[in-house]
């Protein structure tokens, strides 16, 4: 049988590994965290580092193929996997663009795809010659994630406390949607592309809303996210799964934002939603079968479970109950033992054919479901 790893126990380890269950694959997964959500569920967990060299060569040399959850993982040590025959999806080529910030902005730059304005600095003293780019986004190079490490400068006083270390300085763009595609493609070359999805984002919390899919855009939009997300994946190279993360501004024209290589939140809705879900996709890539079909079966909605602000313990779910007797709506926990401020605990999908009914089922699903410590 195929043997297949993860590097990182997380949520997508464990929705993943829910998928691997379907087909004739054993399954592997690195993880400090002997709790993680993905330990209970491979076939074979192994304690250890996913940025150390020696722990990811060790677990992968046993491996015919190898994945990531996270793009924090030991670069060094996949060239080595990959140079000794091991497959890696994706390609560490195509990791080592998107891992830093300045790589993968000057790589959208370099393969002429719309991406907003922006100078690479490599200290905080450096801003001060950047006064013109104001106000900006400045994102630090590597180690970011879920918005940590991205912070907005409106004017010069905001230098004095901006983060110290090499970074993006991007201008900021008027952005009317977020917008996410998620793009499948195999050893052969072919793609499998899924709908558009619309990242609604809470603007006084400045956090993700809620997600809606397939998004609700123009059509000349959605082509001109459809093209460009899909060239992006393709000069990247590598098979794998990819979540193109895009801006659309006030007058309608779209900028990458940023591209993970992995599963991603923005795609979740297809477990229920669409004939292949993109965790079932990457087993679809990973074990070279032939590409599922990303089709919805439903519109969807997905909400986010986060821990509720000032509760930090074992975590509680109120509201779970009144939740799962909604018609439609499906929930997804992923295992946490911690609750903390912001932290992601689970998810719930919501699919009808009727956008009010969507939003309405949103709209009551954050007032009811409340993630809190015991
Ligand atoms: P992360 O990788 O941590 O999620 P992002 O690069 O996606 O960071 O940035 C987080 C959020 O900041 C985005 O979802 C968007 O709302 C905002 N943002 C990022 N870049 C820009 C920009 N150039 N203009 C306006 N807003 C931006």
């Amino acid at each position: 049988m195929i043997k297949a790893g993860i590097l990182g126990g997380g949520q997508l380890g464990r929705m993943l590994l829910q998928a691997a269950a379907n087909y004739p694959v054993e399954t592997f997964v690195l993880e400090n965290d002997t709790e993680c959500p993905s330990a209970h569920l491979c076939h074979y967990f192994t304690k250890g580092n996913i940025n150390s060299f020696d722990d990811v060569y060790n677990f992968g040399k046993q491996l015919d193929v190898l994945t990531i959850e996270i793009e924090n993982v030991n670069y060094e040590a996949l060239i080595k996997l990959e140079q000794e025959g091991v497959k890696i999806y994706p390609k560490p080529s195509a990791l080592k663009i998107i891992k830093n910030k300045i790589a993968q902005k000057q790589f959208y730059k370099t393969i002429e795809v719309p991406t907003s304005d922006f100078v690479t600095t490599n200290n905080r003293d450096e801003l001060t010659l950047h006064k013109d780019f104001l106000p900006a986004v400045h994102k630090i190079a590597e180690g970011g994630y879920d918005g940590k490490g991205v912070e907005i400068l409106k004017t010069e006083l905001d230098f004095e406390h901006a983060f110290d270390s090499a970074a993006v300085l991007e201008k900021m763009v008027e952005i009317k949607k977020e917008l996410s595609v998620i793009i499948a493609i195999n050893e052969k070359g072919q793609t499998a592309i899924y709908n558009t999805v619309d990242m609604v984002v809470d603007k006084q919390l400045n956090l993700l809303s809620y997600q809606l899919s397939p998004a609700n855009i123009p059509e000349k939009v959605l082509w001109k996210a459809e093209a460009v997300a899909l060239k992006v994946v393709k000069e990247l190279n590598s098979p794998g799964i990819f979540a193109v993360e895009l801006f659309a501004d006030v007058n309608d024209n779209i900028f990458v934002n940023e591209t993970a290589p992995r599963v991603h939140n923005s795609g979740h809705h297809s477990i229920e939603a669409c004939y292949s879900s993109q965790f079932d996709m990457l087993w679809r890539v990973m074990l070279n079968y032939p590409l599922g079909n990303t089709e919805h079966i439903l519109p969807a909605a997905i909400v986010n479970l986060v821990g509720e602000a000032e509760n930090m313990g074992n975590a509680h779910y109120e509201g779970l109950e009144d939740v799962l007797a909604m018609d439609n709506v499906f929930v997804h926990i992923y295992g946490k033992k911690l609750t903390k401020p912001g932290r992601k605990m689970g998810h719930i999908t919501i699919l009808s054919k009727e956008p009010q009914e969507l939003l309405h089922k949103v709209n009551q699903i954050k007032n009811i479901l409340k993630v809190t410590a015991k």
